[in-house]
């Protein structure tokens, strides 16, 4: 899709003035307790089709603005739209049905995947979840299509994650993350966990998903390759807030401001 009928459509996320605050610190009964902005007052869009990376120091906020646009925490102030409608103050009952279309790519699949289930109870898990998927087979057939996607095999829905590789895995947390056919996904740092020998595999693997499901993405990174490689746009975090959006080649030849540029000047 091109950049300007992207640009012609509706946001299918939108964020304004968003902000989470942690309490931290603090002795006995809480006394001198401090608030943490790990965000703080940020806003922006992401167009249907459209991946938007986020990027920025260790530290910066960018997990916690993944959690929390997919409302699996709480924000402290400001407003999510997801297709419109506005998901800020819903209950964790009220996500429900929206949650299989906003799902989450995990950054490590040496941790997030569970060692004691086999690949099909791990990628079944957002179905039960999500109550689809009503008989067992249909069930079996609809993780089969999610491992094919990913290009896994049918005989590997047995297996468990100590049997795969890294990149295997990562495959698997993002048939995980497919099998309920998402609008939208968030991949928190997707490839930083793998080996530089298959990151672009896995990177080429979401870029083409991205195309065949349709998939609008946010994904969070560090590694500026990949974002160049992947992004349409990127957004650029500092302590809680953004200080840059633009198209990626417009970033890359001509950031606007400092802090973007110190980012790109310290990339190997
Ligand atoms: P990034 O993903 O950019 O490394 P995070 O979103 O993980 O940054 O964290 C941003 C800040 O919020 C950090 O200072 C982190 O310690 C803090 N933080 C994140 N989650 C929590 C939490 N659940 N409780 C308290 N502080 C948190
Ligand atoms: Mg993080």
């Amino acid at each position: 899709m091109s950049a300007a009928l992207r640009d012609a459509l509706a946001p299918l996320l939108e964020v304004r003035d968003l902000r989470k605050h942690f309490a931290v610190g603090g002795g006995l009964f809480g006394r001198g307790r401090a608030q943490l902005r790990a965000i703080d007052g940020l806003s922006f869009s992401i167009r249907p089709g459209e991946i938007l990376s986020l990027v920025g120091e260790s530290g910066s906020g960018k997990s916690t603005v993944g959690r929390t646009v997919l409302r699996l925490t709480a924000p402290t102030e400001g407003s999510i739209r997801f297709k419109g409608r506005d998901i800020t103050a819903l209950s964790r009952r009220q996500m429900r049905p929206l949650r299989r279309q906003m799902q989450l790519v995990f950054q490590d699949p040496y941790a997030s995947l569970n060692p004691r289930m086999t690949v099909e109870q791990i990628v079944a898990a957002p179905l039960a979840i999500h109550g689809v998927g009503a008989t067992r087979a249909e069930r079996a057939d609809t993780v089969e299509e999610a491992l094919r996607l990913v290009g896994l095999l049918p005989q590997h829905a047995g297996r468990y994650p100590h049997e795969f590789s890294g990149g295997q895995r990562q495959r698997i947390g993002i048939a995980r993350a497919l099998v309920t056919r998402p609008d939208f996904v968030v991949a928190d740092e997707p490839v930083s966990a793998l080996d530089v020998s298959v990151q672009a595999q896995v990177v080429n693997l979401m870029l083409e998903l991205r195309e065949r499901l349709g998939l609008t993405m946010l994904v969070i990174a560090h590694d500026l390759a990949v974002v160049g490689h992947m992004s349409d746009r990127v957004a650029v975090m500092y302590l809680g807030r953004l200080v840059e959006v633009a198209e990626t080649r417009a970033l890359f030849t001509a950031p606007r401001h400092p802090y973007t540029e110190a980012l790109l000047s310290a990339a190997p």
